[in-house]
């Protein structure tokens, strides 16, 4: 019903609006793509669903049949059951009521049974579904190059994997749960009435037509809404991810009052979304509830009447019995909450639809890397950029024939003014992205076209920002070589001139770091990056120094873990203080995309020229 209405079409700041779209039957793929793993759960929900609805409706039906026959005698039993012979029922008055009773009684205990493996398995269907959404999803994010992430916020993407995957359990649970409770009930119901009074029934049912013509404008209208509103989440908790992770600024600045009207705009934005949601909710389920109740009001009436006065009302012919009048009244009550909640059953459906598009939507993006299929093989680590160009967006060139090697072994340093491309140069090397024209080759071999994993795994990369995870000393070093042993892990440590400040610490090795872990100062966090490159022990090395500043017995404990770990590797340094490279084997100095000298120190130092003046004013800045 209705889902051709694009939802999406003026939600033009919704990050993930573009790939939404490209999103085809999502529902579909949902079900039969993650779905199919869990059928059989499903199909034990499916039936316990059926039957426990199917024992729910025992009751009124008993009721109705224990007045017409045992209470009133207006029916003999076996014509109320017409399935069973007249033989195979109790012929006392006494013994027709217990027989009843325990039919109440039983069908009691067996509706608890079916609801029990109901629960069972839809619940384990939407958990395991769930799971797998989530975890592929994630896994799909992993293997997106940083392009995608460099303009995505965290926070968003952390709204589709939280906040939009907990959506779907509400739906494959608590939807599929209403949605087969109104498809027994509405058939089976309807199968009743019209086989104890089928005029009846027509009036009972009158309702229906007019609730789902109800329920389509309702659709209709609340499915873009829905669709802003998951947007405005994303933003929210953007913005909230963003504050929480710069408290630091936010304090330095005393800022708080402006980041607090800035949340208080995103919840509000939020709140307004939700609320133009909220507003055609709010009018629709009381309009079916009124709806479904008028159809009561009139079936009782009509049916009173009958009953009162022995004789079918206006046109209608035949006879209504007391117990079957009781039947009618106790169904169609029953029947208006389901009917009712048809329409929430759309919205369930309209809102995982929504979400599952984004969820789907993150999925289909296409890493711009391609794998190649050739695995690098690095002898000696002989790096080549011949006539690279590059730019991150199109039109805005940030390299511009990148032409220099760096022979196995040797460090070749990277200088010049911020913004001049070092740090694009560094990145294209491990692949992070992909030049717009000329090669970079490692030991001969375009890197273009061997495997991205095969290449990371031959160059290590320490960068600005010393970054730990939660979790020990011992496997923040570890991080590239798992399997590595004690020792090695203490060994690297000792290089790094790491050993001595962990040994001091609480529990050593074991020390938990990280965000709910013991502190460390930029310093020795550094120094514990330096250790993972060490034990990983790769034969190319890109090393971005940090621009932090450190008190010369830490800069000279950093200088020493460095060179031991430059030693034997072929390195492309990023330099920001001219001191720490003065004995590269080469240094470039870059400004707006090029090189535009090369040479070692004492050479670039002779030419007076660009290096020189860089030189100058680094020793003038010291003294
Ligand atoms: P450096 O390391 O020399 O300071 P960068 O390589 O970081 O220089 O930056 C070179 C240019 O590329 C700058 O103009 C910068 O604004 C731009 N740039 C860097 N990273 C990105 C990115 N992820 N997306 C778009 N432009 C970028």
């Amino acid at each position: 019903m209705a889902t051709n209405v694009s939802p999406y079409s003026n939600v033009e700041d919704d990050p993930f609006g573009d790939v939404r779209e490209n999103v085809e039957n999502p529902m579909k793929r949902l079900f039969f793509g993650y779905g199919r793993r869990y059928r059989l759960a499903f199909f034990v929900g499916l039936i316990g669903s059926i039957f426990s609805r199917l024992l729910d409706l025992m009751p009124p039906l008993i009721l109705g049949i224990a007045i017409d026959t045992v209470l009133t005698g207006d029916q003999e039993l076996y014509e109320a059951l017409p399935l069973l012979a007249e033989n195979q029922l109790p012929v006392t008055e006494e013994g027709q009521l217990l027989f009843l009773l325990v039919a109440l009684g039983s069908s009691f205990v067996f509706a608890a049974f079916f609801h029990y493996w109901r629960n069972w398995g839809f619940n384990l269907f939407a958990q395991n579904v769930q799971h797998d959404v989530r975890t592929d999803t994630y896994e799909r994010l992993q293997q997106l190059d940083l392009g995608f992430f460099a303009d995505k916020q965290t926070g968003e993407l952390m709204s589709v994997m939280s906040n939009d995957v907990n959506q779907l359990e509400t739906f494959l649970n608590d939807g599929m749960n209403s949605s087969f409770r109104l498809g027994v009930m509405v058939l089976g119901i309807g199968a009743i009435l019209f086989w104890i009074n089928w005029q009846l029934a027509l009036i009972a049912l009158l309702p229906v037509p007019l609730i789902a013509f109800f329920t389509y404008f309702f659709v209709k209208a609340i499915q873009p809404r829905y669709a802003k509103m998951r947007a405005s989440v994303g933003k929210l908790n953007s913005r909230l991810e963003n504050n929480l992770g710069g408290i630091e600024v936010i304090k330095a600045f005393t800022a708080e009052k402006y980041e607090s009207s800035r949340v208080v705009q995103s919840s509000r934005d939020y709140f307004d979304t939700n609320w133009e949601a909220v507003k055609i909710r709010i009018k629709f389920f009381p309009a079916i509830r009124l709806l479904a109740g008028l159809g009561f009001v009139v079936t009782f009436t009509v049916g009173s009447f009958w009953v009162l006065t022995g004789e079918a009302p206006g046109p209608l012919t035949g006879t209504l019995m007391v117990g079957q009048f009781v039947t009618f009244i106790l169904y169609t009550q029953q029947f208006v909450w389901p009917v009712a909640q048809f329409g929430e059953i759309i919205n369930m459906y309209q809102r995982a639809k929504a979400s599952t598009e984004r969820i789907f939507g993150l999925m289909d993006e296409e890493p711009a890397i391609d794998n190649g299929n050739e695995k690098l093989s690095v002898s000696k680590g002989f790096v080549e950029y011949k006539d690279v160009s590059f730019s991150y967006n199109e039109g805005e060139s940030v390299l511009d024939g990148i032409d220099f090697d760096v022979k196995p072994g040797n460090t070749v340093a990277l200088v010049g003014p911020t913004g001049a491309g070092k740090t694009t140069t560094a990145r294209l090397l491990p692949r992070f992205y992909r030049p717009d024209s000329g090669e970079i080759r490692v030991d001969g071999q375009d890197i273009s076209s061997v495997s991205v994993e095969g290449l990371r795994d031959n160059i290590g990369y320490v960068g600005q920002t010393s970054f730990l995870f939660s979790g020990t000393i011992k496997d923040n070093i570890a991080y590239g070589e798992r399997e590595a042993s004690y020792d090695e892990v203490v060994e690297a440590a000792k290089k790094a001139e790491a050993h001595e400040f962990i040994k001091d610490l609480p529990h050593g090795y074991d020390t938990e770091v990280g965000e709910r872990g013991v502190k460390l100062s930029g310093g020795q966090r550094q120094r514990i990056t330096i250790a993972r490159t060490i034990l990983k022990d790769p034969k190319i090395l890109i090393f971005d120094e940090a621009t932090s500043d450190v008190d010369t017995e830490t800069e000279k404990k950093i200088q020493k873990s460095i060179q031991r770990l430059t030693e034997d590797k072929t390195t492309l340094a990023i330099a920001h203080r001219l001191s720490t490279i003065r004995s590269a084997d080469k240094i470039l100095v870059m400004e707006n995309g090029r090189i535009i000298e090369s040479g070692s120190h004492e050479e670039l130092l002779k030419k007076e020229n660009k290096y020189y003046r860089l030189w100058n004013a680094q020793i003038e800045d010291a003294s």
